[in-house]
């Protein structure tokens, strides 16, 4: 059964997101030119179409006999014979759906079809368009290739080279900091794991800060946690400084969380404050 939430997610939603959220039919409208091959409508051979006031004034029909069929099977419900429109997604279904219609009346495909703003002008004289191979092979069609190759390789790379492990950190502030039974001060963390790999790893947590300041973890003995693969962990994390030390006196002091998978040593760290009394 379809409930609300699905026709707006299933149907309208994804239209509108189509046509307002996506970047690509701005970042296709930059980079077509007058040579560009797209979907449009060989107006000068469909009009005037049947069922217009021009046919019914006697003038002799196009080859576009209104059957809407084009209309129909346009998934973003435009009707590609009023001309380019920002929400066509090149889809080419109104091409297939109109040569259907043109082969059952006995007239030639591509009244809608694949073509560029000059072959409109050339046709528009009685030239023939140009071939294809022209439309494509062009300076700025391979400069465009190169471009977007080189953005290719780069994201290929960054997703090879990306590191295997990380760590975020944030800090408890309500309250920021704890005074136990033996004057320690204790800050707390909520510490985010990420283990990206296709396999459960050891990750050793550590602190680089004053010396004294010792790490702990909560509901486990040591420093060391298993993250699931592909996963991530949540851990609290307790540092504490001595009662006598330095950072339990100042206001705030900086420290850096440290994580490293023993098995690999990839490592991957965050800096974070350390709040004391600030009475020193
Ligand atoms: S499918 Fe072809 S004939 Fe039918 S309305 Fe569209 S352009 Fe005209
Ligand atoms: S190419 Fe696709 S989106 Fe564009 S008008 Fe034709 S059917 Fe609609």
């Amino acid at each position: 059964m379809l409930t609300g939430t699905t026709f707006f997610f299933g149907g309208f939603a994804r239209e509108q997101i189509c046509i307002y959220a996506c970047p690509w039919p701005r970042i296709q409208a930059a980079m077509m030119d007058e040579e560009t091959l797209t979907v449009g409508y060989r107006e000068w051979r469909g009009e005037p179409r049947k069922h217009s006031e021009a046919v019914a004034a006697g003038a002799e029909q196009g080859d576009c006999i209104d059957c809407m069929a084009c209309v129909n099977v346009c998934p973003m419900g435009i009707d590609i014979r009023d001309g380019q429109q920002m929400e066509c997604i090149t889809c080419a279904l109104c091409i297939d759906a109109c040569d259907d219609v043109m082969e059952r009346i006995g007239k030639p495909r591509g009244l809608i079809d694949y073509m560029a703003l000059t072959d409109e002008e050339s046709e528009r004289g009685g030239e023939p368009p140009k071939p294809v191979w022209r439309h494509i092979f062009r300076p700025r069609t391979v400069l465009y290739t190169a471009l977007w190759s080189l953005v290719g390789v780069g994201l290929v790379v960054a997703l090879f080279i990306r590191p295997e492990i990380d760590i975020t950190v944030a800090p408890v502030r309500n309250p920021t900091y704890v005074t136990l039974a033996d004057g320690s001060i204790r800050n707390t963390y909520e510490v985010r794991l990420r283990n990206k790999q296709g396999e459960a790893r050891p990750f050793e947590l550590s602190v680089k800060a004053d010396p004294e300041i010792r790490l702990e973890l909560e509901g486990t003995d040591g420093d060391i946690v298993t993250v699931d693969a592909n996963a991530q962990r949540l851990q609290r994390v307790y540092l504490i400084a001595p009662p006598d030390s330095a950072p339990a006196g100042a206001h705030r002091s900086d420290v850096r969380l440290w994580v490293e998978d023993t098995e690999s040593g990839d490592r991957a760290s965050r800096e974070t404050i350390f709040n004391g009394r600030g009475t020193d």
